[in-house]
């Protein structure tokens, strides 16, 4: 059985706790692999490792750094293949969407090449009498990032990326269920040229996330995952002083009006509510068709393309989803079904019971389809994070807008029509933090920034494009001038001015 260990100081090295997590191929529903689960003396190890190493990579110019993220790109694509197997041989999602995961983190591996730009100061020539005015952004030493099971590739590069240019040492604590391809990012960066100990895999559960959020020498703490684990991240860290960034859960709506293109909407709504089983945070797990009639014409068209998805092995090349990542998380996935049946919604399409030839024992789930789901159900109120779609109708566009605005995750939304106008208003006003008009997953490109509003986001800055930048530094101000000598003729007791 394969062993995944720690990686520090450039080195793999092997827990001590005696603890291990198991690592599935959800294909088969087997354990592939263990993944040992760290101790609180691992994780001090770790940071003392990346304090020392901190110190030289800061004093690199950013050129210097910047072309580390030039060659960690170069190794990206030419291992994008072999990434992409890994990644979807235990996360369970099919090989182009494995691509999609790499290649949106790369995009901020992009971005990060341009840190000589993004790292400079401001500067203000007199602002008094002799006065200059410059600030600088300086890294904050060893931050730590800790990540969820769904984005295993994007959102460890989201956080280390932007960390690793602007100066810091990071610790990664990535999901314990697909840990393999963030430590074959580890190893590339080295590969690439970063200095043994400046980026440190430390494997585990509560005990390490809980050593991290305690240690004294962690700055910051980026955290991606749901939403209790992301309000109790963000506490006990900004508790102890630390810089938090801590993204939750999510259940998105995407608002149909009359005058939409349907066949558009419905095409694109397929990939956003099943691709990658649903579990995505800007998945599109609920549908607002406006008026009766639009909810008739979508929910046959929805019935037709549901029906006809191919649900397969992760490398399968003409499914459209795999497995969920573990058989918990199914069952979970299955509890949510009879709870919507439960509280009264139609469940027109019950994927539970689905088996894959051959693969009888694999984490599979057709596509479930529920039709009048209504706002006070728990089973609407919570994220599913499974291949479930649910279709909650409304009579007005203001109906439709109050939907995700009262709901209590703000992560993405989308609105398909043809009327800029209402296109306008629905962007100006709704509750949410990121928004799609004709575009079902509105994640946006690396040189903006991604974050979602009430439960879906805890803390001020969003991940990556310049809050990442922000958020990995902090800002010195200096005020500066020059004795010209002579006699002195300045003196005041007064709070300066530059009056
Ligand atoms: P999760 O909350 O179970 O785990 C996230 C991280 O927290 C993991 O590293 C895990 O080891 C750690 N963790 C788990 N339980 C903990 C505990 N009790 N105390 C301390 N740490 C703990 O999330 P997941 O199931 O891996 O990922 C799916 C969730 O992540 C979904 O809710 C999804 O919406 C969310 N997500 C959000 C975004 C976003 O940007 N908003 C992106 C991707 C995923």
């Amino acid at each position: 059985m394969r062993t995944i260990s720690h990686f520090i100081g450039g080195k793999t090295v092997a827990g001590t706790s005696g603890r291990q997590g198991d690592v599935f191929d959800p294909n088969i529903g087997k354990v592939q692999a263990r993944v040992d689960l760290g101790t609180v003396e691992e994780l001090n190890h770790a940071v003392a490792v990346a304090k020392a190493a901190q110190v030289g990579w800061a004093a690199l110019n950013p050129q210097r750094r910047a072309r580390v993220m030039f060659e960690l790109k170069r190794l990206i694509e030419r291992d994008m293949d072999k990434l992409a197997h890994l990644l979807s041989s235990e996360h369970g999602k099919v090989i182009s969407d494995a691509k999609g995961d790499i290649q949106r983190g790369l995009e901020v591996v992009e971005f990060a090449c341009g840190i000589p730009h993004l790292l400079k100061g401001e500067y203000t020539e007199g602002a008094g009498p002799g006065i200059d005015v410059y600030s600088m952004r300086q890294p904050l030493g060893v931050v730590a990032g800790i990540t969820p099971f769904n984005f295993p590739a994007m959102i460890p590069m989201w956080m280390f990326a932007p960390a690793l240019a602007c100066g810091n040492a990071f610790i990664l604590k990535p999901s314990e269920r697909d840990p393999s391809v963030p430590v074959a990012l580890a190893e590339l960066l080295l590969e690439a040229g970063l200095p043994e100990g400046v980026l440190n895999v430390v494997h585990g559960d509560k005990t390490v996330v809980d050593a991290i959020l305690d240690h004294p020498d962690i700055r910051a703490v980026s955290f991606v995952g749901s939403s209790d684990i992301a309000n109790y991240v963000y506490a006990k860290g900004a508790q102890n002083g630390k810089r938090m960034q801590c993204m939750g859960g999510a259940k998105n709506h995407g608002i149909i009006l009359p005058d939409a293109d349907l066949d558009q909407a419905v095409a694109d709504i397929m990939g956003a509510a099943y691709g990658s089983a649903g579990e995505r945070c800007m998945a599109l797990p609920v549908v607002v068709p406006v008026g009766e009639a639009t909810a008739e014409a979508l929910r046959e068209r929805l019935i037709a393309a549901a029906e006809s998805l191919r649900v397969g092995v992760s490398t399968d090349p003409e499914a459209h989803y795999g497995p969920v990542v573990g058989a918990a998380h199914k069952a979970r996935i299955e509890q949510y079904i009879q709870m919507g049946v439960d509280e009264g919604a139609e469940l027109v399409l019950d994927g539970r019971g689905f088996k894959l030839q051959a693969h009888e024992d694999g984490f599979f789930l057709a596509p479930s389809l529920f039709d009048h789901v209504t706002a006070d159900m728990k089973s609407y109120q919570d994220e599913i994070f499974g291949p479930v779609l649910q279709i909650v109708r409304a009579q007005t566009l203001e109906e439709a807008i109050s939907l995700p605005s009262k709901h209590p995750y703000g992560n993405g939304v989308a609105i398909f029509t043809r009327n800029g106008d209402a296109a306008r208003e629905f962007a100006s006003t709704v509750e949410v933090g990121m928004v799609g008009i004709n575009v079902p997953i509105p994640v946006p490109v690396a040189y903006h920034s991604f974050g979602g509003w009430k439960r879906s986001g805890f803390g001020d800055l969003n991940q990556y494009g310049m809050d990442g930048v922000r958020f990995y530094t902090r800002t010195k101000t200096v005020t500066q001038k020059w004795p010209k000598g002579g006699p002195v003729v300045d003196q005041s007791f007064v709070i300066p001015t530059m009056k």
